[in-house]
């Protein structure tokens, strides 16, 4: 903590993990005797640089970036990279280390890291978010690589602009590979990773329902944040799914709309023109827009999935869910519950799926889109689709087959912590001390 203590959001992520693995790690002194934690959360490599870039003025802007090399041992470092005015060191950490524990329940082979930079682009010319993109890649081309480090998307990174990264890596290093995941799908993408974290969760949360409550989606009433990649195919997933989804947000404010959304508006505002959540209320009868975006989770429902940002569920904003009859949170964005929020959950037996289960759909398709690379093949849709499926039931199973294994039977979160640090851990040990 003293080496770390100007990080909160690092912080909050690791204490949160450590609370749940005291019970393995006095059942394993193994992982004690070679010093597994302290190494954990040491990052093998933080690498922190400038990005010098000219905007449409001519003027010079320069942001920071950031790549952190978590943890390699089950694999090739693997995570998002975010641009947004709000990521600092501890956030890229924060997120690089929920990754590793991620990407090891999805039981495919990959590490964990994770990148980014303050850069804002919102309100910015296409142009200019293919300089910056191209000043990025500049620098992080030296860092990562196929076998090494392989970066996908995350907040405001999405297809525009892995393909002018991927542009930037290629023309650089006169090198076409999968260094990056969630490209189109002209140069090497995989069909339904857009869809895949969205998707995704809902699959979990299905499993979860069925095997917990004997329940389904069928005729409930879900709240949903963000319109992002992730909210809008949770949307798409939970309505095919049976569910009402009756809002969507983003960081100025949200929409109720009590019949349901109309998904093709949505997607028309969001991925049309990159329009904001208040033009929904102006264009379909019957709903409301509200400043704030916090405000989403006064409206009733039986089933809540943030999906726009970190620590987005406080602990008032838990009580009014459940006050209001919310029984199931799970999580499409990353951390979007406080801890004293998540205690609120665990006082009220609310079913709680934490993002690091919830939400690994997108990095396990983005390990499919790896695979797929290397074969030099495409799969379907439906073949990926399926391979989702499985992989997000898998996860649920090994969750609660950990939450039960250590006394807890139905706590996801210790069942979710205790499963990826398991294989990583292990890995570790039969590796030695580096
Ligand atoms: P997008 O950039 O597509 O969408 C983000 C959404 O969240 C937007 O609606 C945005 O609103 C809103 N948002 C972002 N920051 C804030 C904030 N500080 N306060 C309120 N609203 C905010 O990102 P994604 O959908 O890809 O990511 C959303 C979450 O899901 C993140 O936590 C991400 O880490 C997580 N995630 C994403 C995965 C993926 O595959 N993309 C995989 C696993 C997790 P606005 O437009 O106003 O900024």
């Amino acid at each position: 903590e003293h080496r770390d203590g100007d990080q909160p959001e690092f912080l909050q992520a690791v204490r949160e993990v450590f609370e749940s693995l005291e019970p393995v790690v006095s059942k394993h002194p193994e992982y004690e005797a070679n010093g597994v934690l302290e190494r954990l959360v040491e990052p093998e490599r933080v690498v922190k640089f400038r990005v010098a870039w000219t905007d449409d003025q001519g003027g010079i802007q320069v942001n920071r970036g950031y790549r952190v090399q978590f943890n390699s041992a089950i694999g090739p470092y693997k995570g998002g990279l975010r641009f947004h005015p709000t990521v600092t060191e501890s956030v890229v950490k924060f997120l690089g280390f929920e990754q590793i524990l991620k990407n090891s329940l999805t039981g495919l082979p990959m590490g964990g890291g994770k990148g980014g930079s303050d850069f804002n682009p919102k309100g910015r010319s296409d142009a200019e978010v293919m300089r910056f993109c191209q000043a990025f890649m500049t620098e992080l081309q030296r860092h990562i690589g196929q076998f090494t480090d392989v970066p996908a998307g995350d907040i405001n990174v999405g297809g525009r602009e892995i393909g002018y990264l991927f542009g930037q890596y290629k023309r650089l290093r006169d090198e076409y590979s999968g260094v990056l995941t969630g490209k189109d799908m002209t140069f090497g993408g995989s069909l339904a990773r857009t869809e895949a974290t969205g998707y995704g969760l809902c699959y979990y949360t299905q499993e979860a329902l069925k095997a917990l409550r004997q329940d389904s989606f069928q005729g409930k009433t879900v709240a949903i944040s963000g319109s992002g990649n992730v909210a809008i195919f949770a949307t798409e997933k939970a309505q095919q799914l049976g569910a009402e989804v009756v809002t969507a947000s983003d960081s100025n404010g949200y929409i109720h709309d009590p019949n349901g959304i109309d998904l093709d508006i949505l997607k028309d505002i969001k991925l049309g023109h990159r329009g904001r959540i208040k033009e929904y209320a102006d264009r379909v009868d019957g709903a409301e827009y509200h400043e704030g975006c916090e405000g989403v989770w006064t409206v009733p429902c039986d089933i809540a999935l943030p999906c726009a940002t970190q620590n987005e569920i406080d602990q008032e904003s838990a009580r009014t869910l459940v006050a209001n009859g919310c029984t199931v949170v799970c999580e499409g964005a990353n951390m979007p519950s406080t801890p004293e929020a998540i205690a609120v959950y665990q006082d009220h037996g609310v079913l709680y799926g934490p993002a690091k289960a919830a939400n690994a759909g997108g990095v396990a398709v983005s390990g499919l889109e790896m695979s797929q690379n290397s074969l030099r093949l495409q799969w379907t849709f439906d073949e990926v689709d399926q391979r989702l499926k499985d992989i997000m039931a898998d996860i649920f199973q090994k969750s609660y087959a950990a939450s039960k294994e250590y006394g807890t039977p139905g706590d996801l979160m210790l069942g979710a912590n205790v499963a990826g640090f398991t294989k990583v851990a292990d890995a570790m040990v039969a590796q030695g001390v580096l």
